[in-house]
């Protein structure tokens, strides 16, 4: 969505390059292969093109996003780097696609043709990637149609007209026994692959939580969203304890204050009413930027210069109202509020935020909606930019 420039941010996510970078860095260690950045939805909220861009000056070998629009969207944006996209409608046009170089990942025999007929007609070569299902039972290829699918993958590989780029499956993360049981079925996939006569250069299965705690499945590749956004999909192990950093930070601030008499009561539906005279702030953001509804009357704070206020009433659309209580900072309009970001901070987490509304971080950062701009922050790099800024002083002076 086109931010007006002329317009004062009102909400924005400040996105660490430098988290996202040493997230980055802290998986290559413990996966030592090819890192496939997953940026779908919006990067999990974070911001697509700033992420891509950042991820792949990190080091990243590879992007991975759903779809083929999400993929041609990054290419518009000037992303150069290779992208992986694997859920395809009956419909999917594949000749933009392949003509720019779109990793594609392919469940069936179906799209493979589909994939290929895109490649003979632009007379080039499609890159492909086999999805094969080992137990998740959503996309990828069923045990039973493998032998067909890589049948004709060897044959198209033959024929010029695809170059089969990877083999990959995913994990249903429901136990470390059934993590084995896909491991071994997607060793099978691999031997009868080979035995298809395609050889294909990576091979991956694991994505956050298998990186973070399966070592025994990280093949030669590995798919990480979640922790290169410094959050951990594992519950009870938060990201700190594998020495990643939330890169993202969630701001607005405050537009408004009122002074309310004892017994006052706030927002739609009256829930909350304050039982002393107290100080409101008012917060330009609500559920339709992703600050959960049902955070209402659940007692969430926010840190305000420091220090933590609870959110009062009901989350609205638009707006939350914040308990300044004696306000004795004489907090007042244009004070920052901070309404999650990284814990070590002292701040409120993406994971605290999930915890009251019931639900995984996945959620809460891919909810951040689009009226929220994206802002990438690197201590690193403002530095140094307030110091150009000075040499150009100097050198005008
Ligand atoms: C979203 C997704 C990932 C990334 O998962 P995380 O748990 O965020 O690392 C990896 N692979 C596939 C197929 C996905 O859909």
């Amino acid at each position: 969505m086109a931010e007006r420039r002329t317009d004062v941010p009102l909400r924005v996510v400040e996105i660490s390059v430098a988290a996202i970078s040493k997230n980055l860095q802290r998986v290559r260690e413990m996966t030592g292969g090819s890192v496939i950045a997953i940026v779908k939805a919006n990067a999990y909220g974070h911001g697509a093109t700033l992420v891509a861009q950042a991820a792949v000056a990190a080091g990243a070998d590879m992007l991975g996003v759903v779809d083929v629009n999400e993929a041609l969207a990054l290419r518009d944006a000037g992303v150069s780097a290779p992208i992986l996209c694997w859920l395809h409608s009956p419909r999917t046009d594949f000749r933009e696609p392949v003509a720019q170089g779109i990793h594609l990942g392919v469940s069936s025999v179906e799209q493979l043709d589909r994939v290929a007929l895109a490649a003979e007609a632009l007379e080039t070569q499609a890159l492909v990637q086999l999805k094969v299902d080992t137990g998740l039972r959503r996309g990828g290829a069923a045990p039973d149609d493998w032998a067909d699918l890589f049948q004709r993958a060897a044959r198209l590989v033959q024929a010029g007209t695809i170059n089969i780029m990877g083999l990959f499956s995913h994990l249903a993360n429901a136990s470390p026994e059934a993590d084995r049981k896909q491991a071994a079925a997607f060793d099978a996939a691999a031997d009868a692959l080979a035995n298809a006569g395609v050889s294909v250069p990576i091979r991956h299965l694991a994505a956050s939580a298998a990186i973070l705690a399966s070592p025994h499945l990280h093949y030669n590749a590995a798919r990480v969203g979640l922790a290169m956004y410094g959050l951990s999909p594992i519950d009870l192990q938060p990201a700190a304890d594998f020495g990643l950093s939330p890169a993202l930070t969630f701001k607005s601030e405050i537009v408004a204050t009122r002074q309310v008499e004892a017994g006052a009561s706030v927002g739609y539906g009256h829930i909350f009413t304050s039982p002393e005279a107290t100080t409101l702030a008012l917060v330009p953001v609500g559920y339709a930027d992703g600050v959960p509804r049902s955070l209402s009357g659940a007692g969430m704070t926010v840190m305000i210069r420091g220090e933590h206020y609870p959110l009062v009433g009901r989350v609205s659309m638009d707006q939350i109202v914040v308990d300044l209580g004696a306000n004795t900072k004489a907090l007042g309009p244009g004070d920052e509020v901070v309404l999650f970001g990284d814990p070590a901070t002292g701040a409120r987490s993406a994971d605290d935020w999930a915890r009251v509304a019931e639900t995984i971080s996945y959620e809460i950062v891919t909810g951040i909606g689009p009226r929220v701009q994206r802002i990438a922050v690197d201590p690193v790099q403002h530095a140094e930019s307030l110091s150009q800024h000075e040499e150009r002083e100097q050198r005008n002076a």
